[in-house]
């Protein structure tokens, strides 16, 4: 049933309101006789106008109209598109305040939901890890690719929570490369009459482009996501003409499809067919080479990652005589990295292809004491210690946003490693399991905010926990 709450506002009402927060989504927060609205693209300090969306006992979020006063914190954004877009959430905000959020996030979580003390966090806290020119940062962009009111194939980004395109080439997070990628597809779409796919049908061909590019080598890589029933033979209609034009674009090195017939949110297909040039490009990070595939995980934003694993190795203090543990390890990036300064690195991840990567990874750069280990963290973890008694001196972890399993904090702290270091894309489950682990005898030495994807509200943080 809807009963209408009785609420000291109601929908479509027009208010002004003064901005003096920021919210977990990088929204402006205001408060009008004690009663706060919630305000997407306000920045704070801003004077809006502001119309009530959904109305709330105590809350409400409401629609920015227009700006009576801006902040001096407020900038134009680069981008075309940045209201519609749900990529970048804080692109009206300076970096310098974006910065100033994303620093104070991780410290009031730290403080509010780990009941960590104020002073102790403020001992412990770097500055946070930024980027001196905080664009074009991203190495990887997949944009999905539709059919445009005009009837002709469109491509850009989705819309906050929708899967319309708002149509787009330019990104100013990716790389310059993309327009031109996009264009050619698009031009070459046309030319042919390859229809994009048609999620609500089922039919069409074309439903996204993947592309990769290794800074360090320069190297590109295109993998178009198709929805097709071909048996032999080509997998494009005039595959040719989509080959040579893509040739074209400098740096590229791999043209590949990617086969995915399912009615699914997902974008890959399992199967992957390179078209021309090799399988792979290349990357290096931390000294290391990589060799990344359509389907590899790889740190999306390497010049940030470099500056973090560095953080992560300089709070695992090794001396080149420490065995070190590596949890949710993925392609083996920290392991390795840490493997060069310790006596044995191990890595465990639960993607099995991920750790096929990891061993190559490791066997490309010529490191032999580092093993990896398939299997869940808080499964692997416990079992090697229950029944083999191995020891740690070191233990990283980099959990996914939901943090470490309760098994896993168990075993670490029954394993008493010197050194813990967490790295972390969540400072909320952070906070949780910081707790835990200083409750168990651990004590929180230093803490580092990163800015891995500036004008987003996401921020990486790596701290260093001792016993
Ligand atoms: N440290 C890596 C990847 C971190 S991303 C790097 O910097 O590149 C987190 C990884 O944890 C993912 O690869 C994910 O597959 C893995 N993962 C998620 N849950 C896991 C679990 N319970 N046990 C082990 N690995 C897990």
């Amino acid at each position: 049933m809807n009963k209408k709450e009785d609420t000291l506002f109601h929908k479509d009402e027009l208010l002004e309101v003064t901005i003096t927060d920021i919210g977990n989504e990088g929204e402006g927060i205001g408060k009008v006789d004690g009663y706060t609205l919630f305000i997407k693209d306000a920045v704070i300090g801003d004077v809006v106008k502001a119309k009530i969306m959904k109305a709330k006992k105590n809350y409400a979020y409401a629609h920015l109209e227009s700006i009576v006063t801006p902040s001096p914190c407020r900038i134009d954004p680069k981008c075309r598109v940045a209201r519609q877009c749900g990529g970048c959430q804080l692109q009206f905000m300076t970096y310098e305040k974006q910065l100033e959020f994303k620093a104070g996030k991780v410290r009031n979580n730290i403080i509010r939901l780990g009941g960590f003390d104020a002073a102790q966090v403020d001992a412990a806290m770097e500055k946070i890890l930024s980027m001196d020119n905080p664009f074009r940062y991203r190495n990887k962009a997949q944009f999905p690719i539709g059919t445009g009111r005009n009837g002709q194939p469109v491509t850009g980004f989705y819309a906050e929570r929708s899967h319309d395109i708002i149509p787009s080439t330019e990104c100013y997070i990716g790389t310059k490369e993309n327009q031109q990628i996009l264009q050619t597809i698009l031009d070459y779409m046309k030319a042919n009459q390859v229809p994009a796919y048609d999620e609500t049908t089922g039919r069409g061909t074309v439903r996204h482009v993947l592309i990769r590019k290794g800074f360090s080598s320069g190297e590109i890589m295109v993998c178009l996501v198709i929805n097709s029933h071909v048996k032999g033979g080509d997998y494009l209609r005039n595959q040719q003409a989509f080959i040579t034009a893509l040739r074209q674009i400098k740096g590229m090195t791999s043209i590949s499809v990617s086969i995915n017939n399912e009615k699914t949110n997902v974008i890959m297909g399992t199967e992957i067919h390179t078209l021309w040039g090799t399988d792979t490009i290349q990357d290096t990070l931390c000294d290391l080479t990589f060799q990344i595939s359509p389907l590899s995980f790889y740190q999306v934003n390497p010049v940030q990652a470099q500056r973090l694993y560095d953080k992560a190795i300089e709070y695992a203090q090794l001396t080149g005589k420490e065995t070190v543990w590596d949890l949710y390890c993925g392609i083996g990036t920290i392991t390795l990295a840490m493997a060069r300064h310790a006596a044995h690195a191990y890595g465990v991840e639960m993607i099995p292809q991920a750790i096929q990567d990891a061993q190559d990874n490791a066997r490309e750069n010529s490191i032999e004491n580092a093993d990896f280990y398939v299997g869940k963290a808080e499964e692997v973890l416990p079992e090697k210690y229950e029944k083999e008694g191995i020891h740690a001196d070191v233990i990283v972890v980099d959990p996914p946003r939901k943090g470490c399993d309760q098994m896993c904090l168990e075993t670490m702290l029954k394993m008493q490693p010197d050194r813990i270091v967490y790295v972390s894309c969540d400072s909320a489950t952070l906070s949780r399991d910081l707790r835990i682990l200083c409750d168990g005898g651990y004590q929180l030495k230093k803490l580092c905010p990163a800015d891995m994807f500036p004008w987003t509200v996401h921020v990486e943080t790596v701290c260093l926990l001792s016993r």
